[in-house]
């Protein structure tokens, strides 16, 4: 009795772990903006292309190794922190005062933990000190000298600033430092900041692992010429980032001001939670109809506990790729239409 008992626990365990097993999958972003064919070259969207396969073949190799969501994430993240052409690691955008201040955060799915950081200056892969914070501290969030001395409380090498550094990022420095002289009023000097082309280039991921577990990650430069410590959305639990197993994971990127405001990556989540909708639902509902009526341009990377993702923007183009058990590799850089 007590045998056919166990054997039937075993019976309904193995089913249930094929049935989480069925599906996997990573869905990568390299920021949202007026992302155009005309003002790209061939060989730059041929190395865009390179990068964003590169990580997400490396996200996918991992969880098809049985890796979790979180550590292929990371694994995907870090790949693009380390490409000089995304604002996030090496590569990112310049402060007001012509340095770097970068941040990120990490949220597993199937705890909630979250971690994130937010104004560090000398940390290679901001992404995995997020991790570190997540795993290692009893905080969420940690900022500035004092994430950094965590960091080297933990065993991290720092790297010195100019580490960031990247020419194409200081002459968008330079023209918005420019621009910002030039602008008399608060209005004036706003609209510089909306500009996205002093933005674009924050990367994430969201992923889907073989337990069943999701996770998204988010790192970024932040905004060119962005003054007074000022932080986006990116390490913002809730508005740039959000993973919860029971309804979904989401990255964002765009102008960060209007996704704090919005809550945009747990809106997300809650309309899937909440009112049973698809992922593709509610990332068009929030990109669409919250964010693209009061200014806010962007755009956001899903994914759910099934496998369905979506990838939603309201912007010209974004870069942003995909690979899962269902979807072969595709990789995309503008608007659908
Ligand atoms: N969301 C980032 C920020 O506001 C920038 C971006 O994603 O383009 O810092």
């Amino acid at each position: 009795m007590k045998l056919k008992a166990v054997l039937l626990l075993s019976l309904i365990f193995i089913n249930a772990h094929s049935i989480a097993a069925d599906k996997f999958g990573i869905v990568i972003h390299g920021g949202a903006g007026t992302i155009k064919k005309e003002n790209l070259t061939d060989e730059k969207l041929e190395a865009i292309n390179a990068v964003l396969t590169k990580a997400t073949e490396a996200g996918y190799n991992a969880l098809e190794n049985g890796e979790s969501s979180l550590d292929a994430i990371a694994i995907a993240i870090n790949i693009l922190e380390d490409s000089p052409i995304f604002n996030a690691g090496l590569g990112a955008v310049y402060t007001y005062d012509g340095l770097h201040a970068l941040d990120a955060s990490i949220m597993d799915g199937a705890t909630r933990n979250a971690g994130a950081i937010a104004g560090v200056a000398h940390i290679k892969n901001p992404i995995d000190l997020a991790r570190e914070v997540m795993d290692k501290s009893v905080h969420v969030m940690l900022s500035g000298a004092g994430a950094e001395e965590f960091a080297i409380q933990q065993g991290f090498d720092l790297v010195p600033a100019d580490y960031f550094d990247t020419s194409h990022r200081y002459e968008a420095w330079k023209k918005a430092r420019q621009r910002l002289a030039e602008a008399k009023t608060v209005e004036q000097q706003a609209s510089v900041y909306l500009q996205d082309d002093f933005r674009y280039g924050t990367v994430g991921a969201v992923a889907l692992d073989k337990n069943g577990n999701l996770a998204a990650g988010t790192s970024t430069g932040g905004m060119t010429a962005k003054r007074f410590d000022r932080i986006g959305d990116s390490p913002v639990i809730g508005a740039g980032t959000w993973a919860d197993n029971t309804s979904c994971a989401v990255s964002a990127t765009g102008h960060g001001e209007y996704f704090i405001r919005n809550h945009v990556a747990a809106d997300i989540c809650a309309r899937v939670k909440y009112q049973n909708k698809s992922v593709e639902t509610a990332a068009e509902e929030v990109i669409q109809d919250v964010l693209k009526p009061i200014g806010g341009t962007g755009g956001v990377i899903v994914i759910d506990a099934q496998g369905n993702f979506t990838m939603e923007f309201n912007t010209p183009g974004m870069y942003r790729a995909v690979k899962t058990t269902d979807k072969k590799l595709e990789v995309g850089i503008f608007a659908k239409n």
